[in-house]
C-alpha cells in the first residue's frame, strides 16, 4: 500500500520531473509495452501539473486610483481575488503567489495612507 509520509530527503519538483523524464531510458525496451507507456505518460503529466502549481506566478495588480483605496490583487493564473496579507496560494486554483517586486507591507501600495 502506498504510504504518503512527509519525511526524508526530497528533490525539488523540477528535479523530480527531470528524473522521471529520463527514467524510461534506463528501463528495458521489452518491459515498455503500449499500456506501460500510456500509463507512464499520464503519471508524468500529473507530476508536471502538480509541480507547475508550486511555481509562483506574480499577481495581476490593479492600482488604486486615489488615496484611501488599496491596490487590488488577483491571481496571475485564474484571476481570483487575492488577500495579499494572507494568501500564499490562490484559494481558487492553488497556484503559488509570486511576491518578487511587490511592496513588503502587503496589499497596499499606498503605505503612507492611514
Ligand atoms: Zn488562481
Amino acid at each position: 500500500m502506498l504510504e504518503l509520509t512527509n519525511g526524508g530527503r526530497c528533490v525539488s519538483g523540477l528535479d523530480a520531473v527531470e528524473f522521471f523524464e529520463t527514467l524510461p531510458d534506463s528501463i528495458d525496451d521489452d518491459l515498455k509495452d503500449e499500456a506501460f507507456c500510456n500509463e507512464y505518460g499520464y503519471a508524468l503529466n500529473r507530476l508536471r501539473y502538480e509541480v507547475s502549481k508550486s511555481i509562483p506566478i506574480p499577481p495581476k495588480v490593479l492600482k488604486a486610483y486615489s488615496k484611501g483605496h488599496k491596490d487590488f490583487y488577483s491571481c496571475g493564473a485564474c484571476g481570483f481575488s487575492l488577500r495579499m496579507e494572507i494568501d500564499k496560494y490562490c484559494p481558487n486554483c492553488g497556484r503559488a503567489v509570486g511576491r518578487v517586486g511587490l511592496p513588503h507591507e502587503g496589499a497596499s501600495g499606498n503605505t503612507n495612507v492611514l
